[in-house]
């Protein structure tokens, strides 16, 4: 049909009436056809009439066509101009409220092409939702991991959220540390150290390439999972810059949609940077904490991690032993042998006291020849019992100017809380002072408890 007028119900309108017009015009001769006399067929009243019928019949078609279609495509079209209001608007603002999938939807009553173009609308509504959504949440992911600098919570909060996002049940977070893959974090998984070693992991690091493991039904891996049994292991390798950082382990009893797979590609690059800034500044962190000379935490550190220590140990009621240890004559060994080899006997003695600590105690540089050594769960026996074992390792160990051994021996102070009088960490550190003191006096070379 060619077309009139810029506008659709225009044209029907004209089609309608002007066929109405010409039905009209042709009814006369028809009923001539028919029989009726050529008299009464032509009487003017008569040719008026049916020109009035094809008229209004025209003019009834086209109001009908006009209430049943106009409404269908008004809708559809007031519904365009909210979503299309609405991503103008969250362009800046970000907001979507006014249009989720379920407010902008336009109802499918019909089976022709308004039908096809109001579900063809709804689609398309729902494909932009959900593009928004994962835009979204690729932001979040990417804000909220790039402002955390803890390295604990930054790998606490990027495995539950990569669970979360790819509905996988059980998870781990392998990070590199000298060349070593440690598990930072893990839920679900029974033994995901073991997994640092599988051939799949290795595969991903050197690659760089996410890997899907797919398990048959009847692949039990019993050692690796505690709840779930998986259908799909994803590995996702973590990197900065090209330098791998970390990996990524996602389990699940059911297969990983197209969808968590294409999200974790995004999701891994915000975790890259994230991980490697917080690497970064635990690693500036430990620097400032750790004395250069003697790679024991410095006093400020230390001080820190005494009032940890003592509040941890007041509140769980648990022993905590402190040692004061000075070297004796030190001042002769430096008159002697010159302050660069004193250097080289204050950092051998400090890597022997290292070695006679347990894991998790620490060892602090409290002043230049003076170390305090916090021992956490230590009572006054275990306390005196590693004392002892300090001493003699310093006294034993053969530290070397040339030929000539250097003779090294350390006056130790000790105490425990709370078997002792003293009830807060100045007390307790003066206390221990007072028994160094006391170890000094009594000929050095010696432990004295308070
Ligand atoms: P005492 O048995 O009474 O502890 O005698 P001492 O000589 O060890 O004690 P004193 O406090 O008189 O001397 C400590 C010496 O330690 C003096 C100082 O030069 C030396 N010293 C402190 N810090 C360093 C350091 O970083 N390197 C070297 N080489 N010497 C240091
Ligand atoms: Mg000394
Ligand atoms: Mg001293």
């Amino acid at each position: 049909m060619p077309r009139l007028t810029k506008k659709v119900f225009l044209d029907l309108a004209i089609w309608m009436v002007s066929f109405g017009l010409i039905i009209a015009l042709c009814f006369p001769f028809f009923t001539i056809a028919l029989g009726i006399s050529s008299e009464q067929a032509l009487q003017p009243r008569f040719f008026f009439a049916t020109l009035c019928a094809g008229l209004i019949a025209g003019a009834a078609n086209y109001l009908l066509a006009r209430t049943v279609i106009r409404p269908r495509l008004q809708l559809l079209s007031s519904r365009m101009r909210l979503v299309e209001d609405t991503l103008h608007g969250a362009t800046y603002t970000g907001d979507w409220s006014a249009c989720t999938p379920e407010r902008c939807r336009v109802p499918v009553d019909s089976h022709d092409e308004i039908g096809d173009a109001a579900g063809s609308f709804n689609d398309l509504v729902e494909t932009l939702f959900r593009s928004h959504e994962i835009e979204s949440a690729v932001s979040d992911f990417a804000n909220t991991l790039s402002s955390e600098l803890d390295l604990d919570t930054l790998n606490k909060m990027a495995l539950r959220q990569l669970m979360r996002h790819t509905n996988a049940e059980a998870g781990a977070l392998l990070v590199e540390a000298a060349g070593e893959l440690k598990v930072a974090i893990r839920h679900g998984l029974r033994d995901p150290q073991r997994l640092a070693e599988s051939d799949h992991i290795r595969e991903a690091l050197r690659t760089g390439d996410c890997r899907k493991i797919e398990l048959p039904e009847d692949v039990r891996v019993e050692a690796l999972l505690a709840d779930v049994r998986p259908r799909e292991i994803m590995v996702v390798p973590v990197a900065f810059k090209k330098t791998s950082l970390a990996v990524v382990v996602l389990a699940s009893s059911h297969p990983f949609s197209p969808e968590s797979e294409w999200l974790l590609g995004l999701f891994r690059q915000g975790l890259g940077l994230a991980l490697n800034n917080a690497l970064a500044h635990d690693r500036l962190q430990r620097m400032a904490a750790i004395d250069p000379l003697t790679g024991a935490y410095n006093r400020r550190f230390g001080a820190a991690r005494l009032h940890e220590e003592f509040t941890r140990a007041e509140r769980s009621n648990t022993p905590l032993g402190i040692l004061m240890i000075d070297l004796d004559h030190f001042k002769n060994i430096n008159d002697t042998y010159g302050h660069i080899v004193g250097d080289r006997v204050l950092s051998r003695v400090s890597a022997v006291v290292r070695s006679a600590m347990r894991e998790g105690d620490i060892l602090i540089r409290y002043g230049g020849e003076e170390f305090m050594a916090l021992l956490p769960g230590s009572s006054a026996s275990d306390t005196l019992g590693i004392a002892e074992r300090i001493r003699r390792m310093i006294k034993e160990c053969e530290i070397k100017d040339g030929d000539q051994k250097i003779e090294v021996t350390a006056s130790i102070g000790g105490i425990a809380y709370p078997d002792s009088d003293a009830e807060t960490e100045e007390d307790l550190v003066r206390q221990a002072d007072e028994a160094l003191y006391c170890a000094k006096h009594g000929g050095r070379d010696r432990i004295e408890m308070a």
